[in-house]
């Protein structure tokens, strides 16, 4: 396992549809173990492939909340896609690790049904709200060359400082 350099903007691989994937052997593998080091040493909540340059469909995302009761999870989903989104919105507050010192205020669907499959290729449905929806919905974006400030009603600068202590995806 490897921790791998985060691109940043401009990078144009941040822009491009990144590719689904079709092959679970090992280079996908080893992508995935090297995403899961990247995101904790960043540290992050999230990470998608375009982030590492790789222009492929998997995203990493790691969670808990004890307070809300929530337990720590990991998920590593490949070629996610979204099939539903609740009509329910919700503003929030969204930093990027490729986009540095930049936050933005964002809405994002309350709840969210994603589709894809296991770091095996097995099919997996997850259904998601809160938090862990809004950061699946940013990582989601990154596969469709989309950044948070694209969507954003308002962005902010702030010190790298006060960067580090938000939760970044
Ligand atoms: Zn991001």
């Amino acid at each position: 396992m490897a921790v791998r350099k985060i691109v940043v903007v401009p990078h144009p691989v941040l822009r491009q549809k990144a590719a689904r994937v079709k092959d679970f052997g090992p280079t996908l593998q080893k992508l995935i173990d090297d995403m899961i080091d990247t995101m904790r040493d960043a540290p992050g909540v999230g990470l998608a492939a375009p982030q590492v340059n790789v222009s492929r469909q998997v995203i990493v995302v790691e969670y808990e909340d004890p307070e809300a009761g929530i337990p720590h999870q990991l998920y590593t989903v490949v070629n996610p896609r979204i099939v539903s989104f609740s009509k329910e919105t919700e503003m929030g507050v969204e930093g990027c690790l490729s986009v540095p010192g930049i936050i933005g205020e964002v809405e994002r669907a309350q709840t969210i049904r994603v589709k894809g499959f296991n770091r095996h290729g097995k099919p997996l449905t997850l259904d998601l709200s809160g938090w862990v929806a809004r950061i699946f919905q940013h990582e989601i974006d990154h596969l469709n060359g989309v950044l948070f400030t694209d969507r954003a009603v308002s962005v902010e600068r702030v010190s790298p400082e006060m960067a580090a202590e938000m939760d970044r995806v």
